[in-house]
Order: structure tokens, then C-alpha cells, then sequence
């Protein structure tokens, strides 16, 4: 790990932070990580971790801290993360907030921002009704308002694309509750560090991007 961009992307399920972080590590020649798609590519696998993880994921709930990050702290050892990382669905707890924050500074480096992609509840839903994610890329897409230039078929990659079971209603419910209670309070935790930058994530994928970079100012190189 060195100087760069280290960021951590905040906001519900839903929220756009996915696209955003695929966005970011283009941008940065960061490694961009998503805890969700590790876990789902490891369920996917039949592997130890996937087999503990998928009783958690298939009910919305969050997988045991220990778990995530030991997974974590492995990925930012790896090369590409060298020139700086964006993290995307970690940390989603206090405990694992503060093993990141111990995990950096054990490398002598912190944090450059912790952005909040903010959106309402009723757009939340709309688009995780819609929401459809490349088996193979993790890219995202949405039946209505992004949809592929060929039906079920991944722009970035080629990849099937497909509804993730816990984008099904009965889950999203849950989610959006563990959300409120367990990772809402970390927007406090970056505040009281000075870290916190806020942005609105209703609008089209650009505006938003260039909304997330004002944000991030010089905050990220
Ligand atoms: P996501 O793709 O970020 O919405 O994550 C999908 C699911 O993976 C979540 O609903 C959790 O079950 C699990 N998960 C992902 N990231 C974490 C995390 N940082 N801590 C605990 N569970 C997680």
C-alpha cells in the first residue's frame, strides 16, 4: 500500500456505490474493493468462507466481523492495491471501522475520505427491483434505467447477467434495516474523524460521478 487514493464509499443498499467504485478505481488506478462480491464469488465457489457466508447474505443479514475482515486486511496486502483502494460494502460496522483504522495504520497510512452516497428510500427500492449484476464482472445494470445494449448480456465484459437473490423484496426489507442500525452510525464515526463528505445519489451515473469527485476535491490524487 502507498500514497493515493484510499477512500471508503458509504450509502444503503442501492445506493450507487458499485458504479462508483468501478468509476473511481478507472479514474485513480486504484483496486477497488467489494466485500460483496468477494463473498459472492466465494458462495459461488463452494468454498469454507462462501459456505459460512451464505447463510448470512441469503437472509440480509451481515457476515461475522472476524470474517470480513481477515478477508479485507488479505486483499489490501495484494499488488494492485498498492497505488490506493475503494472500498465499497466495508466497513458496514464500529468493529470493523476500527480494524480498518488499525489495519492502515499499521501500513503508516489513513484514510483520504469516507464518502456518504445519500438516496432515498422509495429510489433505494426502485432500483434494487431493477437491479440486475454480471455473474462474472460484478458490473451493474438496471432493466429500466441503464439497461445492456443486449438483454441479460454484461456491456464491460460479455458476462450473464442476473438477479441477485437478496435484491429480491422479502431481503431488501431486512437489509435496509441492518443498514439503518449497523452502518448508519459509521457516518458519525468519519464525521468525528473529519473524514465525512456527503453527496445526493439520485441522478444519472455522470452526474454523479462528477458530484463524488468534487467531493473528494483533492481529498484523493
Ligand atoms: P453488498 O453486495 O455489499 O450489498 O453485500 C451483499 C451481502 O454480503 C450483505 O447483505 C451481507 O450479507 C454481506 N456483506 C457484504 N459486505 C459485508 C461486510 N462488510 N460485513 C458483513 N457482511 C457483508
Amino acid at each position: 500500500m502507498a500514497a493515493g487514493a484510499r477512500v471508503v464509499l458509504l450509502g444503503p443498499p442501492g445506493a450507487g456505490k458499485g458504479t462508483q467504485a468501478k468509476l473511481l478505481q478507472d479514474r485513480f488506478g486504484a483496486c477497488q474493493i467489494s466485500t460483496g462480491d468477494i463473498l459472492r464469488k466465494a458462495v459461488a465457489e463452494k468454498n469454507p468462507l462462501g459456505q459460512e457466508a451464505s447463510q448470512y447474505i441469503s437472509r440480509g443479514a451481515l457476515v461475522p466481523d472476524d470474517l470480513i475482515v481477515n478477508m479485507v486486511a488479505a486483499r489490501l496486502k495484494e499488488k494492485d492495491c498498492e497505488p490506493g483502494f475503494i472500498l465499497d460494502g466495508f466497513p458496514r460496522t464500529i468493529p470493523q471501522a476500527e480494524s480498518l483504522d488499525a489495519i492502515l495504520q499499521r501500513e503508516g497510512i489513513a484514510l483520504n475520505a469516507a464518502l456518504s452516497v445519500r438516496v432515498p428510500h422509495d429510489v433505494v427500492i426502485e432500483r434494487l427491483a431493477g437491479r440486475r449484476t454480471c455473474r462474472n464482472c460484478g458490473s451493474l445494470s438496471h432493466v429500466v434505467f441503464s439497461p445492456p445494449k443486449k438483454a441479460g448480456v454484461c456491456d464491460r465484459c460479455g458476462g450473464e447477467l442476473f438477479q441477485r437473490d437478496d435484491d429480491r423484496e422479502e431481503t431488501v426489507a431486512n437489509r435496509l434495516k441492518v443498514y439503518n442500525d449497523q452502518t448508519a452510525p459509521l457516518l458519525d464515526y468519519y464525521r468525528q474523524q473529519g473524514l465525512l463528505k456527503e453527496i445526493d445519489g439520485v441522478g444519472a451515473v455522470d452526474d454523479i460521478n462528477a458530484r463524488v469527485l468534487a467531493a473528494l476535491g483533492g481529498a484523493a490524487k
